[in-house]
């Protein structure tokens, strides 16, 4: 029996890991469910599934939870703050941590889990995209186990050969792979006239085509900065350089990501966009398990189409590009500076075209610096989110 920590469980990922995780009640126990401010929502999923632990960083909404459960009978322990994310991610007990909180405030929680050795399952790509190098080291150093729910990364991860020691130890090439190729639906504006881009709403570009996410995740989408999140994200996890990696726009969503490998093979991995797919994968993984998810039909699919990313519809792919190549603390200050203008976005304070402007000039402004460690990481951070909200203000 396994025993699991949700970590962002009443989110999108949070919700659909539950629901995997109770089709298999023999395989996994739940030791921990924790989310930000959502007592309503956590204290059903505390009384459908009984976790030891029930952790929320506002101090209001724990009183809350605790006074509900004590209410309904539920013995379900309730911790409170940020320092307690981490020590429900770290404890002994705990076999499995389901890294999904939104941003960067996953960062620690999730390298709380991975510096106590856990089999970290990580949908939350900002904690990478921040801190690759000095994650990726905890991994190794730790004895972590690290698997990527992204579905791309998932599906990358399917296609690469069973041996990762090989690739993480020296390079993607060795293991004979020529390039990755990064599959992106172009999200909800891929066809929209560009001059209709400036007066887009929040609405609008949290309505995915294909898939049904939390709303910073959809605007990322909508903007393709989520795919320059995941190709450095990519690049962390399969031990490969940007220039290994190209982007295709394929709107079905139903090819996941693809591997070329230097004999010309191609590989794929393909399934309907339910995220409790990749879940299942790497809950099981080696093994397979069931995840809910129906059957794809191709024959209702009948095609699939690809096409080169417009970095004139999307320059935050350029600019999380350009990150990418620069290294450092770059992708840390684009992070944040994006989840500045996303929320700034979505309370209708900036326009969507806007976004990117932020970025960039964030970008342009700050000093880029190597990531020695932790406090350089979350200094850049702390100070990219200043002067996004300083640009914002200009603007
Ligand atoms: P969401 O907004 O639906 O849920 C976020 C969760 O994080 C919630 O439980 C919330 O309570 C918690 N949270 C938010 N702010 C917090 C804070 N400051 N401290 C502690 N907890 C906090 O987001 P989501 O769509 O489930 O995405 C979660 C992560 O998974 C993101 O990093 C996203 O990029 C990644 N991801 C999501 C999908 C998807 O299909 N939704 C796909 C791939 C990757
Ligand atoms: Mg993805």
């Amino acid at each position: 029996m396994q025993q699991v920590t949700v970590l962002g469980a009443t989110g999108s990922i949070g919700i659909s890991t539950l629901d995997v995780l109770s089709r298999h009640p023999e395989r996994y126990g739940i030791f921990a469910l924790t989310a930000d401010r959502q007592w309503q929502l956590l204290a059903s999923q505390c009384v459908q599934h009984q976790p030891r632990y029930a952790v929320l960083r506002d101090p209001v909404a724990a009183l809350e939870l605790k006074n509900v459960l004590v209410q309904q009978g539920c013995a379900t322990e309730v911790l409170q703050g940020a320092e307690a994310f981490a020590e429900v991610a770290a404890h002994a007990e705990v076999d499995t941590v389901m890294a999904a909180i939104v941003g960067a405030a996953g960062l620690l929680p999730t390298l709380a889990a991975v510096k106590a050795g856990k089999k970290v399952l990580l949908a939350n790509k900002e904690a990478l995209v921040m801190a690759g190098g000095l994650f990726t080291r905890a991994v190794a150093e730790h004895g972590a186990t690290l698997l990527p729910i992204d579905s791309e990364h998932n599906a990358i991860f399917q296609c690469l050969p069973n041996h990762r020691s090989d690739y993480l130890q020296q390079g993607l090439a060795s293991s004979g792979v020529r390039k990755i190729l990064l599959t992106a639906s172009g999200g909800p504006f891929r066809a929209t006239p560009l001059e209709q881009l400036r007066d887009v709403t929040p609405e609008q570009a949290c309505a995915h085509p294909n898939w049904s996410m939390g709303q910073k995740i959809s605007v990322d989408s909508a903007t393709m900065l989520n795919k320059g999140l995941e190709l450095i994200e990519a690049c962390w996890l399969f031990n490969t350089s940007p220039t290994q990696i190209d982007v295709v726009i394929h709107p079905q969503s139903v090819i996941h990501s693809l591997v070329e490998y230097i004999d010309g093979s191609v590989l794929a991995q393909l399934g309907n966009p339910d995220m409790r797919t990749p879940i299942a994968h790497a809950l099981a993984w080696p093994e397979r398990i069931e995840s809910g998810v129906a059957s794809l039909d191709l024959f209702a699919t009948a095609r699939l189409d690809f096409s080169v990313p417009d970095y004139e519809r999307f320059p935050c792919l350029r600019l999380a590009q350009e990150a990418a190549t620069t290294g450092a603390t770059a992708p840390a200050v684009l992070n944040a500076a994006n989840e500045v203008a996303v929320a700034a976005f979505l309370q209708r304070r900036l326009r969507f075209d806007q976004i990117s402007q932020v970025i960039e000039s964030v970008l342009m402004r700050l000093p880029i610096t190597e990531p020695a460690s932790l406090d350089v990481v979350q200094n850049a951070d702390s100070e990219a989110r200043a002067m996004a909200m300083s640009v914002i203000g200009s603007l």
